[in-house]
């Protein structure tokens, strides 16, 4: 038709689109979870709409989706009666990857070796819609967006462009159709219009989903789980309902398999990858709601970035209300995904009453020290979990040492940092104190660009030579946290680089003292020579027992920046 438009994919869609046409995963079957999972965020969507609007002009009656398989045309449809989409829509959210951490991911694969290595990078990034192309060699959709008239029609077959146009007579919601590549003979396996082909993997990816999920099917001799056509001859077909729509977080942990909470992590996180941890709460009493919550096992793309939206999810009775619930989690938590219900909140708040709702602050200490305890739990029951833990999230961690006081000691108990302890292995604050040497009094760190920046100071050699233990903080944000940590376990945090610092004790300091004084008398002419000619950069030049084979080095005074701290500054545009 005239109104048929012809768009180019931006210029990353049309990157992961290749990589889905060619195939990356090797498994073909999550195509079909991922149009589930959407079908199921647009029928959250209309229901929050209509609560909020109740004169939008949308039938939310008998919201539910509907996949149906035609093996002659070998097209499968997902169709959902949800929020639908707009024309702009459609051209925004399927011609764009607005994904954040696209162009970092996209970088990565460049780079990245070999297939096995890509394949684990795209898996933690996950491909929602695109995933349709492994399967298909055409894709149409065709949708309306609750409250307008005019639907619109997208396809697309995967190269670099797709097309889009008005349709006058389409229903409320979305259908996507994919028409399946040319069958694989050898391959019955992929026949995914077969009806057991799409029995198995909705009950394996999303059995949990709220919705019915309905297909026509083949009635069975007995007991049908539908209402089924009257007699007569041939294969009688009756509507089944796929999935079992249990709230996962309702039913107690002891029922619910690990395979069930992998997959329900996924539909809440769109991360591909199995959660490191699951967590679940069940608050009773004045106020009751139910948390399932999880600690992925690989950082997200975004995690500094901050503009993720998954997070943690909020239910009222059941109904979903929003995602990213950031009232419910810190800032420096922002990588935990899941799902919170609440019974007593009403289905209609709103960002800005959540914000003041004294119920949500209660619940999110609970969730706070419910998490931060889960991972204290992980350190003696799975080491090795923990510090897989504290590798991927360790540094965002550690920015609630500034912002969480409450939490404070909790946090500087699960936190570990490298040592000159071990060159391989972390070290917890604990371990460290345990180490002290008879005397020592002070916890000894330093903040660098990287381990061997710092090893290689000059300031370290004393405490080498000495066999002095020092923490060596390498993140950014560690520059921040020990201006604000005075100390641990009374034992003070002092860094190397700063103001002076006694290694030796009172008689030892004596002594040298009275060599000092020779000393500067000795070298003041060279000191003060030094001063002249170093003028403004320095503040001061003065005789050291610091160092044992370096001949200077720039020292802080105690209430400076270090040069981390100051180099970050600078890049923040201070
Ligand atoms: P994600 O679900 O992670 O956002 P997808 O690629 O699966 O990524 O989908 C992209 C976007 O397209 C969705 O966020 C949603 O806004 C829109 N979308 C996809 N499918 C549907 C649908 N069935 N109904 C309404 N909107 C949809
Ligand atoms: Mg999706």
């Amino acid at each position: 038709s005239t109104q048929t438009e012809t768009h180019e994919f931006q210029a990353e869609a049309r990157q992961l689109l290749r990589l889905m046409v060619h195939s990356i995963y090797s498994n073909k079957d999550i195509f079909l979870r991922e149009l589930v999972s959407n079908a199921s965020d647009a029928l959250d969507k209309i229901r929050r709409a209509k609560l909020v609007d109740s004169g939008l002009r949308a039938d939310v009656e008998d919201l539910h989706i509907r996949i149906e398989a035609d093996p002659g045309q070998r097209t499968l449809t997902v169709r959902d009666n949800g929020i639908g989409m707009s024309r702009d829509d459609v051209v925004d959210l399927i011609g764009t990857v607005a994904k954040s951490g696209t162009a970092e991911l996209l970088e990565q694969l460049r780079s990245a070796e070999d297939a096995e290595g890509s394949r684990e990078l795209i898996g933690q990034f996950g491909v929602g819609f695109y995933a349709t192309f492994m399967v298909a060699d055409r894709v149409t959709l065709v949708t309306r967006r609750a409250g307008e008239d005019t639907g619109t029609r997208w396809e697309s077959d995967g190269d670099g462009t797709y097309t889009v146009e008005p349709v006058q007579d389409a229903p409320q919601g979305t259908a996507v159709t994919v028409h399946l590549k040319p069958k694989d003979e050898e391959d019955s396996l992929f026949d995914y219009t077969a009806e057991w082909k799409i029995r198995e993997i909705v009950k394996r990816y999303s059995d949990f989903i709220a919705w019915p999920i309905r297909m026509e099917v083949e009635r069975r001799g007995d007991g049908g789980d539908g209402d089924g056509a009257g007699d007569g001859d041939g294969p009688q077909r009756e509507l089944a309902t796929l999935n079992s729509m249990k709230a996962l977080w309702s039913r107690p942990r002891s029922e619910v398999a690990e395979e069930e909470y992998k997959e329900f992590y996924r539909h809440v996180s769109h991360d591909w990858n199995d959660p490191l941890e699951t967590v679940s709460l069940r608050a009773e009493g004045a106020f009751e709601y139910e948390a399932l919550l999880f600690l992925p096992s690989h950082a997200p793309l975004d995690l500094y970035t901050r503009d993720s939206r998954s997070g943690v999810q909020l239910y009222v009775k059941r109904v979903f209300i929003m995602d990213d619930c950031q009232e419910l989690m810190p800032e420096y938590l922002r990588f935990v995904k899941g799902v919170v219900d609440a019974q007593d909140l009403s289905l209609n708040i709103s960002r800005e009453l959540l914000q003041q709702d004294r119920q949500i602050h209660l619940m999110r200490r609970r969730l706070v020290k419910k998490v931060l305890s889960t991972v204290k739990g992980m350190m003696t029951s799975d080491p090795d979990r923990y510090r897989t833990f504290w590798r991927e999230f360790g540094a965002a961690v550690k920015e609630g040492l500034l912002s969480d006081t409450d939490n404070r000691r909790t946090l500087l108990d699960i936190a570990s940092f490298a040592s000159t302890h071990d060159p391989e292995q972390q070290t917890t604050l604990a371990a460290y104190v345990e180490r002290m040497k008879e005397g020592q009094e002070e916890i000894y760190f330093m903040t660098g660009s990287s381990r061997s920046q710092i090893e290689n100071s000059p300031h370290m050699e004393a405490f080498h030579a000495k066999g002095y233990e020092v923490l060596l903080l390498t993140d950014a944000v560690d520059e921040m946290w020990v201006e604000a940590v005075a100390d641990y376990d009374g034992k003070r945090l002092q860094s190397i680089a700063k103001g002076q610092v006694d290694l030796d004790d009172a008689a030892a300091e004596e002594n040298e003292k009275q060599e000092d004084d020779q000393r500067r008398e000795e070298f003041a002419p060279l000191l003060s020579w030094l001063g002249e000619s170093l003028g403004e950069q320095v503040k001061e030049v003065r005789l050291s027992t610091r160092l044992t084979s370096s001949a200077a080095c720039l020292v802080n005074d105690a209430h400076d920046m270090t040069p981390a701290m100051e180099r970050m500054y600078r890049a923040m545009g201070h």
